[in-house]
């Protein structure tokens, strides 16, 4: 790694706005070098709030009592069609583990959107699923998988979750989903109940080893009905210092301004953008359930996080020096 921990300790918790400043610069100089300076969307489609799971930080976590939907093919492929005319090239998949999604399913639906929209990616992030089920889904088209790590310290994910699910196959999902040829997207939550900074120092670490193509990071916000639901939320400065320090550690990293960002604060998604950050994914699910979606407390999915402003969102990064490309923004 480029960095040292004392480095690292010392940017998370320096109040020297000259150092502060010089590394936003370096991560946004990285960026620009790699990228250019360009800002890729993609559109996030929610496909279902139906969960087997029950970890202790999500509001769709199996024990919340809340009303849940899931979107059928056509309703998902209307997503694909109006976020394709307002110039998405991405479209994102995520959900619940929900049974419903069984891989005929999701199969099905990941081929025709990729032979309706030839010129746009597909990406799932539809949680942990067995290899055979990620070679399918592969094979059927799918060209990229977001599932977060959590943390690397395996202590601190078993204080993360319950004990039925385990450090070692979320690590086994990434190292398949590396091997069958995806686009990977690791990531975790800044200021998750029990995180320290060693365990950050972690996370950094696994990032170095990795190298996912992707990395989100967002603040952990509290849910209403979880068992963190009275714990703090992250931090935004630290979470936009991350980014920079990720950027910095990996380059090429595609790494999105995180709609939890922009929940916290206004200026979210532009902090993040001038710390290296270089992917938006404003929400394309039906505005009907996207207030049902509620992985966290008043999760934004209007204004500058919604797909239909995209206009809106180009004009603001325009604003800002960055550039919006009609491309599938992949890896380089
Ligand atoms: N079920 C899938 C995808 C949906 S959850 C999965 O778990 O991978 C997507 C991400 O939302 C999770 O990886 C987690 O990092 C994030 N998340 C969940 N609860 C959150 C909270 N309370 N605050 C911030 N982010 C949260
Ligand atoms: Fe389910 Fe994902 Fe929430 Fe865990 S984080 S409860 S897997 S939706």
């Amino acid at each position: 790694m480029n960095f040292s921990s004392s480095d690292i300790k010392h940017l998370l918790s320096t109040s020297d706005p000259q150092a502060v400043d010089a590394l936003m610069e370096e991560a946004c100089r990285l960026r620009d070098e790699v990228y250019g300076r360009r800002v890729f969307m993609r559109g996030l489609i929610e496909v279902s709030s139906h969960c087997r799971n029950n970890c202790f930080y999500c509001g769709l976590r199996r024990d919340v009592q809340c009303r849940r939907y899931r979107l059928g093919k056509e309703q998902i492929l209307d997503c694909c069609r109006i976020g394709h005319e307002l110039g998405f090239r991405t479209f994102v998949l995520q959900g619940g583990e929900d049974a419903w999604f069984t891989d005929e399913r999701v199969c099905d639906i990941v081929s025709t959107i990729r032979s309706m929209f030839p010129d746009c990616a597909v990406t799932l992030s539809l949680g942990e699923r067995s290899r055979e089920s990620y070679a399918a889904l592969r094979a059927a088209g799918a060209d990229r998988y977001l599932l977060r790590h959590e943390t690397a310290d395996a202590a601190h994910y078993a204080r993360l979750h319950p004990s039925e699910m385990s450090f070692d196959n979320r690590m086994r999902c990434l190292q398949d989903l590396r091997q069958l040829g995806f686009q990977v997207g690791a990531g975790f939550m800044v200021g998750s109940p029990y995180q320290t900074l060693d365990t950050i120092l972690e996370d950094l670490e696994f990032i170095d080893r990795f190298r996912p193509e992707m990395v989100g990071i967002g603040p952990f916000i509290p849910a209403s009905g979880t068992p963190f639901e009275n714990h703090p939320a992250g931090s935004v400065e630290l979470t936009v210092r991350l980014l920079a320090i990720i950027r910095i550690i990996h380059p090429h990293v595609l790494l999105p301004a995180t709609s939890a960002l922009g929940t916290l604060h206004p200026q979210g998604r532009e902090r993040a953008i001038a710390a290296g950050a270089n992917v938006v994914m404003p929400n394309l699910s039906p505005q009907d359930t996207r207030a049902l979606y509620s992985i966290y407390n008043n999760k934004l999915a209007t204004g500058s996080e919604a797909a239909e402003s995209a206009a809106d969102i180009r004009a603001r990064l325009k604003a800002i020096g960055m550039d919006v490309p009609t491309d599938r923004g992949d890896y380089r």
